[in-house]
């Protein structure tokens, strides 16, 4: 298996990727696709990065 991004063989740490750099180059395609999507509906209670977390709790 390769990375799908360069091409290179994949790292384990980092598969399916080669490095850190194209798993960030994966996940910013990634984000820019879905930001180019446009929204169906208008309904809250889809994964929104600004809506308030609850804390973390340890495992
Ligand atoms: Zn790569």
């Amino acid at each position: 298996m390769s990375c799908p991004i360069c091409g290179k063989p994949t790292a384990a740490e980092y598969r399916p990727f080669c490095s850190r750099r194209c798993a960030d180059v994966d996940l910013g395609r990634w984000l820019t696709e879905s930001y180019r999507i446009p929204a169906e509906t208008d309904e809250p209670g889809e994964e929104d990065p600004d809506a308030e977390d609850p804390p973390p709790k340890a495992h």
